[in-house]
């Protein structure tokens, strides 16, 4: 079985009995502007006890393994929804690669993201990476239906900027009817002191029988 379908399909079935999985789905690596080479940041994750990594490096596909830790092959792709630069990281879902180990992009407008997200959305996850980060607005992003999820926390826009909380962006998505996933991710560049700490947002909300909308339950952990 792929990965990605380990991490976030099968084994989460069995994970909804009571076991949980650990994962990120951002980070950096010497690939682009990490400052770990990609054995290292797996070898960081895995020995604080995460599960699954995907290493996205900006705008080039790379594919490696590691033992005692699932990693789904992925990149950080920067682009353009019309004249908004939007960085979206794509995940791969299965075994089947669109990309080389290496290849990189340069996608510089809103016609050639187009091309390319028809191109890859049926082998890869697309997520939307810190939006607060991007100066972004929900409606810049309303039509984008085919993304899985969203950064609701970023931890490396918060460290750096204090903008890594895009929860209120995801309340307009979810309010609008999108079904997008809310991520917390840590997108390190293994450059700070706290670098490779894991953060988790599970935030609750609930459909109610008229279909309005109400905020259950809002949980943060560290550690
Ligand atoms: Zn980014």
């Amino acid at each position: 079985m792929a990965p990605l379908e380990i991490a976030m399909g099968q084994k989460m079935v069995t994970k909804q009995e009571g076991i949980w999985l650990k994962g990120n789905l951002h980070g950096r690596s010497t690939v682009s502007d990490g400052k770990l080479p990609p054995q290292k940041v797996f070898e960081g994750y895995r020995d604080r006890g995460y599960d699954f990594f995907s290493l996205t490096d900006h705008n080039i596909y790379t594919q490696y393994e590691s033992d005692g830790l699932i990693l789904i092959p992925g990149f950080e792709l920067t682009c353009y929804i019309r004249d908004k630069r939007v960085h979206l990281n794509f995940l791969q879902k299965g075994e089947k690669s669109l990309y080389e180990h290496g290849q990189k992009f340069v996608i510089e407008t809103h016609e050639k993201t187009m091309a390319f997200i028809e191109h890859a959305k049926d082998d890869y996850l697309i997520m939307l990476n810190h939006p607060d980060w991007s100066l972004l607005q929900y409606r810049d992003v309303e039509a984008m239906d085919y993304l899985f999820g969203m950064e609701v926390f970023n931890y490396g826009s918060e460290w750096q900027d204090r903008v890594g909380d895009s929860s209120h962006f995801w309340d307009a998505a979810l309010m609008d009817g999108k079904r997008w996933f809310g991520l917390s991710t840590d997108d390190n560049h293994n450059e700070y002191p706290n670098s490779l700490v894991g953060r988790l947002i599970i935030r609750r909300v609930t459909v109610l029988a008229d279909g309005s909308w109400s905020r259950q339950k809002t949980e943060v952990s560290r550690r």
